[in-house]
């Protein structure tokens, strides 16, 4: 298929239509999804600021609330008084629903007291790692997540007591189990989960206490950028890949009373369903318009390749015929359509003209503009097979070798020019005149009988016996006269019958006509 300027102009504009629609809707993608990922980090910090902070004071509040028992406890830490402590531990689970277990041990270990009993370490030694610690450093205390006595991930936190005298007498202290219902998942909150984002906190060591997949608290997770930023202090929020190889949106703050962190995070996919919904509905609400652009697109194109397919199409075709009406009606409204119109008429006719002059040349005898024997022989051939009746009249200067002697060959060709003329004069429209060669000449007279050839033979010889020629002289002519199909079946005998005729009147004295007699049944083997 050859490519033309419709279908190119067609597909450069698509292509510039698709294009622009698929960048602008790429851009369009990109800005929205940016701007999604920096929202969201910006939430995610703020969220884990907001849970660090409410943490924070969660767990300054609880230290405070067992400051309080402490200090009530002063003066109490007693066996003898084993009921009162045991209501205190009661009033600290059920009251405070902040602890799994309360236990209040005197300072050498012993313990006092639990909640709930069903614990049943009273009179045991306190050995577990939060507890041991707790003893050890007499002070307000937040332990790091361990296995408790009973197996359970705990953190112990505790404050000291003190007698009147400020004598270290023992501890109370509470327990958080990390893996069963605790206050943590009340202070977090679980009503974040369902957009696909989650909180979880570790302790300084990068070890999971709290996670919505309570199967990863105790876990470590150190190479998570995010805790090694939280193990330096830092507070923030940055897109990451987690260990499971997803990739998440991350805020996270450090708490510095416990040196935990604790980080809201949402996976970058969820965060970007939305935009894939937008540009979804972008495509499908643009499709109208591109629907729209298409068709202008193609009118346009129709129109500019309209005018220079037709334009075209005649350049092509021009050898054919002349087409200079049919270009002149394109309807060119551009300046290159214009001028290519203009191009094309011009050539077109200019090369028409010259194919008419060649023609005429082909045609006619240049000193006379008679046809000449070429087209003479191609008129008789034509009617002869058209089986068209014709007269044929052929005549011959009487003497004319004496006029060229006498005055000249010039003089000769001006002659030769007068008797062309007269002999037009003396013909009608629908007869042809012709220069066999030399001082010899045909007259064709299509569907004329003998009569009338002779007539028109007769009144050419006496207008020139009547008439001055150039040379200053009177020339007369001499003529035979021969029919088709009457005296012969071909051109050539036609001819030859004429010629015969003619050599006859030269022979009985010239300036005269004569008309053939011959018969074309007694010679048509010629
Ligand atoms: P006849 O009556 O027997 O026809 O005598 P004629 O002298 O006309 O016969 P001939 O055929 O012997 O001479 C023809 C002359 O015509 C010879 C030539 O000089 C002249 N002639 C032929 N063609 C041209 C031409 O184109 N121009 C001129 N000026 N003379 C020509
Ligand atoms: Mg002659
Ligand atoms: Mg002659």
């Amino acid at each position: 298929m050859k490519l033309s300027l419709k279908y190119l102009i067609l597909g450069v504009a698509m292509l510039t239509l698709v294009l622009t629609l698929v960048s602008s809707i790429a851009s369009g993608y990109r800005v929205q999804k940016q701007s999604l990922i920096e929202s969201t980090l910006d939430t995610n910090r703020a969220y884990a600021q907001k849970l660090s902070s409410t943490t924070d004071s969660f767990l300054k509040m609880t230290l405070q609330t067992l400051a309080v028992s402490a200090d009530k406890l002063g003066s109490h830490l007693t066996k003898d008084e084993v009921a009162h402590l045991e209501s205190e531990a009661e009033r600290l689970t059920s009251q405070t629903e902040t602890f799994n277990s309360v236990v209040i041990a005197e300072k050498g270990g012993e313990i006092l007291a639990t909640s709930p009993k069903t614990l049943e370490l009273q009179g045991k030694i306190l050995t577990s790692e939060g507890g041991m610690a707790a003893l050890t450093k007499r002070e307000a205390f937040i332990s790091k997540p361990y296995i408790s006595l009973t197996g359970r991930l705990i953190i112990f936190i505790s404050q000291p007591i003190f007698d009147e005298n400020d004598n270290y007498i023992g501890l109370v202290g509470g327990s958080i189990y990390l893996k069963e219902e605790n206050i943590l998942q009340d202070v977090l909150g679980e009503h974040f989960y369902e957009d696909g984002s989650y909180v979880y906190v570790v302790d300084s060591t990068g070890r999971i206490i709290y996670h919505q997949d309570k199967d990863r608290i105790n876990d470590f997770a150190r190479e998570n950028p995010v805790i090694q930023q939280l193990a330096q202090g830092k507070s923030g929020a940055m897109q990451l890949v987690n260990s499971k190889g997803v990739d998440m949106l991350a805020g996270y703050a450090y708490l510095p009373t416990s040196e935990w962190g604790i980080v809201t995070q949402r996976s970058t996919k969820a965060t970007l369903v939305p935009v894939t919904h937008m540009m979804k509905e972008m495509i499908v609400k643009a499709l109208p318009f591109l629907l729209v652009s298409i068709l202008i697109i193609i009118y346009f194109s129709n129109q500019i390749a309209n005018p220079l397919q037709k334009l075209a199409h005649y350049a092509e075709s021009s050898t054919q015929s002349n087409q200079e009406e049919e270009i002149t009606q394109i309807r060119t409204w551009y300046y290159e359509a214009i001028q290519l119109k203009r191009a094309l008429n011009f050539s077109m006719n200019f090369f028409q003209d010259r194919v008419n002059f060649y023609l005429h040349q082909s045609t006619t005898d240049p000193l006379t503009k008679l046809w000449n024997r070429r087209s003479m022989d191609e008129m008789l051939k034509n009617w002869t097979v058209e089986d068209k009746p014709y007269a044929l009249i052929i005549l011959d200067i009487d003497k004319f070798k004496r006029v060229n002697d006498t005055y000249g060959h010039n003089v000769g060709d001006e002659v030769l020019k007068f008797l062309a003329e007269r002999m037009q004069e003396m013909t009608r429209e629908q007869d042809h005149c012709c220069r066999l060669g030399g001082e010899e000449f045909v007259i064709l007279l299509p569907k004329a009988n003998e009569k009338a050839a002779y007539h028109v033979a007769e009144r050419l010889r006496k207008k020139l016996e009547t008439t001055v020629s150039p040379c200053g002289e009177v020339v007369t002519v001499s003529l035979g006269i021969a029919l088709f199909p009457e005296n012969g079946a071909h051109p050539k005998q036609i001819l030859e019958s004429a010629d015969q005729s003619l050599y006859e009147a030269k022979r009985t004295g010239r300036n005269k006509t004569i008309v053939s007699t011959q018969n074309s049944a007694h010679d048509t083997t010629v």
